[in-house]
């Protein structure tokens, strides 16, 4: 597979916002280890973080790491207005994670018009200049390949 990283973010974004909720996240962000919350209780993965479970209403968590590694579930293109840290159109996709919850990244190396909902894709981590790191997707097979 060709890879084309004329579609890669820059590495000047903005840090998202954090809260004792998401801060796991990020931080393991920033160690290259994709991490999801886990309801303590009844063991109920989830994502984005949050105080409570939803489905058994604790507030007790504990997060797993992820293998990375996922379906593209759904995206779009974004061309206009621009957004620091991007340079040209980018994608925004909805990953669905091979353990079960789906997450918003953007998909990066490939030409948007050769994406396709359930393209095998898989996790890498883009540093910031300012020392933080932003999870991101690239695809490793397309549609119905076996992988
Ligand atoms: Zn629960």
């Amino acid at each position: 597979m060709t890879t084309d990283w004329s579609y890669a973010p820059t590495r000047d974004r903005l840090r998202p916002g954090q809260s004792p909720d998401t801060a796991f996240f990020w931080s393991g962000c920033d160690d290259h280890r994709l991490l999801i919350q886990r309801c303590a209780d009844c063991g109920v993965l989830r994502h984005p973080p949050g105080p409570a479970c939803p489905v058994c209403h604790s507030l007790e968590s504990d997060h797993v790491e992820a293998t990375g590694r996922g379906t593209l579930y759904s995206f779009a293109v974004h061309h206009y207005p621009p957004v620091q840290g991007f340079d040209g159109p980018a994608v925004v996709g909805l990953v669905e994670l091979d353990e079960g919850v789906r997450m918003v990244s953007n998909i990066v190396g490939s030409d948007p018009g050769s994406l396709h909902i359930g393209d095998r894709v898989k996790v890498f981590f883009l540093d910031q200049e300012e020392g933080w790191s932003v999870p991101q997707f690239t695809v490793i097979a397309p549609a119905g390949a076996t992988s």
